[in-house]
């Protein structure tokens, strides 16, 4: 089965060519984060209008990579939610036109789910079950991952995800968008514990995480007096151990309430080195194991959109929309897949 993926959820352009049995066979993502950086944020009109124009020479050039023709797929999977609606309506319209042209069905598939099995898609995949830490610039959540399309929540953040938390931070330090990995750049140049920030609800005893008092506690640490622009290093050292700490206890919770062993991480967030390094440490020393997804696939991407779907196929999963209905879904809650 040759399957293509696409997705157009937010700002990237992904695009992912997989053949069941044998894996990703090539891939392309076009970001539009140059064009979105004027603004210090996705603006969604620009959003849609982008993915309009890069789809369809991105389909190409991923084909042209991979040696194959368009009339040889079997499948196109394409992320219906969650997502900017304009945006996720240009791939789903992409998808299921030519899905229609080629006479093969056009999957649904949720952006979130094509996030959870990325780690999979590397040389050293984990096994189901799994908890999984989802770690993106909308959402933080831990998982029960069973098997395909079988998705317990366990616990998820009240208020801004991780990955928002380190982006609010970095645009109130007045770092230049996307803040995110430009904050935990300077993070590594800064030491934690020159400044004291809180640890927002990891004792809470539960799975559950809060994390929009942390920017207001950065903003906070600089009205201080004794506050200066050189000390910005120390304070996103402080601020990314702080996100860390708590990711780290309750993902160890989980593996715990679970009795699993392995943990996956996915998400943007995932490509941050220091939490990578803390999760490995300590879930290694208790004799669990962390995957992680290879760096190109923590953010968003159309490999793992074609993986999720190429293994929904696998699992008898797969549900094509009926009589050329389609729709989008802005909103979709994981839990709620089928
Ligand atoms: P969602 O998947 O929830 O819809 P999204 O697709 O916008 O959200 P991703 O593309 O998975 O999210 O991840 C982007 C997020 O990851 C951004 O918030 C970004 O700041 C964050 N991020 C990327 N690299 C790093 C890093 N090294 N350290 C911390 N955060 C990072
Ligand atoms: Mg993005
Ligand atoms: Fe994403």
């Amino acid at each position: 089965q040759l399957v293509l993926g696409i997705e157009t959820s937010c700002d990237e352009t992904g695009i992912g060519l997989v053949e069941t049995g044998r894996g990703l066979l090539a891939h392309r993502v076009f970001s539009q984060i140059d064009m979105h950086a004027a603004y210090g944020g996705v603006v969604p009109e620009l959003a849609s209008r982008d993915h309009v124009r890069r789809i369809v020479p991105l389909i190409r050039e991923t084909m042209l990579a991979a040696g194959r023709e368009l009339s040889e797929l079997d499948a196109i999977g394409y992320t219906t939610g969650p997502g900017l609606a304009g945006a996720l309506l240009v791939g789903a319209s992409v998808a299921e036109s030519l899905a229609l042209a080629l006479d093969v069905p056009a999957i649904p598939i949720h952006h979130l789910e094509g996030h959870l099995l990325s780690p999979m898609l590397s040389s050293e995949p984990p096994t189901f079950p799994f908890v999984a830490l989802l770690v993106s610039g909308g959402h933080t959540q831990l998982m029960r991952v069973g098997g395909v399309g079988d998705y317990a929540l366990l616990g998820e953040s009240v208020d801004d995800a991780a990955g928002e938390a380190f982006d609010k931070t970095a645009k109130l330090l007045g770092l230049p968008y996307p803040g995110g990995p430009i904050l935990s750049k300077l993070a590594g140049q800064g030491e934690a514990g020159k400044f004291k920030l809180p640890r927002p609800m990891k004792n809470s005893g539960d799975l559950m995480f809060s994390f929009s008092g942390l920017k207001t506690a950065v903003l906070t640490a600089t009205q201080k007096a004794d506050f200066t622009p050189e000390r910005i290093p120390d304070l996103a050292a402080e601020f990314q151990e702080a996100v860390v700490d708590v990711l780290c206890a309750k993902a160890r919770a989980a593996l715990a309430q679970t009795g699993l062993s392995q943990l996956v991480v996915a998400g943007g967030v995932g490509a941050n080195s220091r939490l990578r390094e803390r999760l490995r440490r300590e879930i290694g020393k208790r004799g669990g194991k962390v995957f992680f997804p290879e760096l190109e696939y923590c953010s968003d991407n159309g490999a793992m959109i074609a993986f999720a779907c190429a293994m929904r196929i696998e699992a008898g999963k797969a549900a094509a929309a009926t009589g050329g209905a389609f729709a989008v879904r802005p909103r979709w809650p994981l839990a709620e897949i089928s």
